[in-house]
C-alpha cells in the first residue's frame, strides 16, 4: 500500500490524538499558605497537583501545569486538608419538633430531609464525618453518596446506637405503656452479654462500619438521669470485643464518671461528651490511649435553647442546664492533663454546618489553633484508622482540599467560612 501525503497527515494526527490522551489532565492549585494537617508548620506559596481523586505532587512556587491542566487560584487563601467531625448526626437537625418526628416521618423522609444536610456539612468544609446514630437511615445514606447518587461528606456510621432498657439510647423512653414495647438488641437495647454480642453483630450484618454505645444517661432522652452508669463491665467487654472481632471501634457516650471510666476500662476508642470527667478517669484514658470528643459546641447550644420554654420536653431542661455549660471546661482540663483530643461537635444537636465553631471554643480555653486544626485533621483521621487515605494534605493521598479566607492561625473564625471544598478530586464549593 502506498502512503500517500493525505494518508500520512490522517496517521499524524490519529498519532497524536493518541498521544494528547495518554497526558491525564492535572488541578493545579496554588495555595498562598498551606496548613498541612500534620506538620506544625505552614508553608507559602505552593503548588497542589491532583490527579484523579489523589495528591500527586507538592511543589515549591505556582507551577503552571500543562496545557489542558486546571488552575485553581487559591493564592490569597489558606488551604488546609477536608476536615473530619468525629460526631455528628446527619438524620436530623435540633427543632421543637423533633421528639414527634419518629411518629410522623417515614424512613424516606428522613433521608430525602437529610440530602440538605449533608450538603450543608459538606459546604462547611467537613469532608469526613462519623455518625454517631440515627435510625440505621445513615447506612443508607453512606452507600449512596458513596455511589454517587447524592453528594456529601464521606460517611463512616454506626447506624443505630445501643444502650440499654430505659437507657440514653433506647428508642422507646418516653413513650406510653402501649409504644414502650420491649425492644431488643435489634433496636439497640441489651441486658447481659449475649444481647450484647448480639447487637454488634446485628449492627456489623446491617453494614456499620463501627459501634456506638450510650454508656451513661444522655441530655436529650426522655429520662431521668443524666449521668448514671448503664452498663455493667461484662456488658461492655462483650461489646467491645465483639467489636474487634469485625474490625469495629466503639464510641461510648458518657457524662458521669462512673460510667465513663467502666467503658475506658473495657477499651472503647473514643469518650463522647465527657463532661463530669475526672482525674482519674484522665489517667486511664491517657494509659489506655483513649480519645477524648469534646462536643462542646453541643453543650453549649442545649444549654443555650433550654431556656426557651417548650423547646425541649420539661424532664430534659435541667439536664441542659446543668451538663451543658461544663463540658467546655471539662475539655480545658482533659487538654492540660494530657488526654488525646480528636475533634467532634455533635452537629444535629445544633444545626449542621455550623461544625466549625467548635476550633473557637477549644482554642479560647487553651488549645493552639493549630492543634484544633489537627484534631480534626490527621488525629480524627488516627481515630478512624483511615491515616493513609485521609487528614493531611501529602503526595499519595485523596485530594480531600478546602480553603479559608484567612489565616486560621490569627483568627480562628476564619474555620466558620470555609470557601473551597473538593473532596476525592472533584470541586463541591469554590
Ligand atoms: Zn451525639
Amino acid at each position: 500500500m502506498r502512503i500517500n501525503a493525505k494518508r500520512l497527515l490522517a496517521l499524524c494526527v490519529v498519532l497524536a490524538l493518541g498521544i494528547s490522551n495518554l497526558y491525564a489532565q492535572k488541578t493545579i492549585i496554588h495555595a498562598g499558605t498551606l496548613i498541612d494537617g500534620k506538620s506544625h508548620d505552614t508553608r507559602s506559596n505552593v503548588t497542589i497537583v491532583v490527579e484523579d481523586n489523589k495528591i500527586t505532587a507538592i511543589e515549591n512556587g505556582f507551577s503552571k501545569g500543562k496545557k489542558g491542566d486546571t488552575i485553581i487560584d487559591l493564592k490569597d487563601k489558606t488551604v488546609l486538608p477536608g476536615l473530619i467531625d468525629l460526631h455528628v448526626h446527619l438524620e436530623g437537625e435540633t427543632n421543637p419538633n423533633r421528639y414527634i418526628e419518629p411518629f410522623t416521618l417515614n424512613e424516606a423522609d428522613v433521608a430525602y430531609k437529610a440530602i440538605p444536610l449533608l450538603n450543608k456539612t459538606l459546604m462547611a468544609g467537613f469532608t469526613t464525618v462519623r455518625d454517631l446514630g440515627g435510625s440505621g437511615v445513615n447506612i443508607s445514606m453512606r452507600n449512596a453518596i458513596n455511589a454517587g447518587l447524592i453528594s456529601g461528606p464521606r460517611v463512616i456510621t454506626v447506624g443505630n446506637s445501643i444502650g440499654t432498657t430505659g437507657g440514653h439510647a433506647d428508642p422507646t423512653n418516653g413513650r406510653n405503656d402501649e409504644l414502650m414495647g420491649d425492644p431488643g438488641p435489634r433496636e439497640g437495647v441489651i441486658n447481659g452479654v449475649a444481647d450484647a454480642r448480639k447487637a454488634v453483630r446485628q449492627r456489623y450484618k446491617n453494614g456499620a462500619d463501627h459501634i456506638k454505645i450510650t454508656a451513661t444517661g444522655g441530655v436529650l432522652s426522655v429520662a431521668k438521669s443524666g449521668d448514671a452508669p448503664q452498663f455493667f463491665e461484662d456488658e461492655l467487654d462483650a461489646i467491645v470485643s465483639t467489636a474487634q472481632e469485625y474490625g469495629m471501634h466503639v464510641a461510648a457516650h458518657a457524662h458521669g464518671a462512673e460510667g465513663m471510666r467502666r467503658a475506658v476500662a473495657a477499651g472503647v476508642k473514643t469518650i463522647e461528651h465527657g463532661t463530669n470527667m475526672t482525674e482519674e478517669v484522665m489517667d486511664l484514658m491517657i494509659e489506655k490511649g483513649t480519645y477524648f470528643v469534646p462536643t462542646i459546641s453541643a453543650g453549649k447550644w442545649v444549654a443555650e435553647k433550654a431556656k426557651i420554654e417548650g423547646y425541649y420536653p420539661a424532664i430534659i431542661v435541667p439536664k441542659a442546664l446543668d451538663i451543658g455549660p461544663r463540658i467546655q471546661n471539662t475539655f480545658k482540663k482533659a487538654y492540660e492533663r494530657g488526654v488525646k483530643i480528636a475533634f467532634g461537635t455533635d452537629a444535629g444537636v445544633f444545626p449542621h454546618g455550623l461544625n466549625g465553631r467548635e476550633f473557637k471554643y477549644m482554642t479560647e480555653v487553651g488549645m493552639p489553633a493549630m492543634e484544633a486544626i489537627q484534631s480534626a485533621t490527621i488525629t480524627a483521621a488516627t481515630v478512624l484508622n483511615l491515616q493513609d487515605k485521609i487528614g493531611s494534605i501529602e503526595t499519595g493521598k485523596v485530594a480531600d482540599i478546602i480553603a479559608v479566607n484567612d489565616n486560621p492561625l490569627k483568627k480562628i473564625e476564619a474555620m466558620e467560612n470555609v470557601v473551597f471544598v473538593m473532596k476525592e478530586g472533584k470541586v463541591y464549593k469554590k
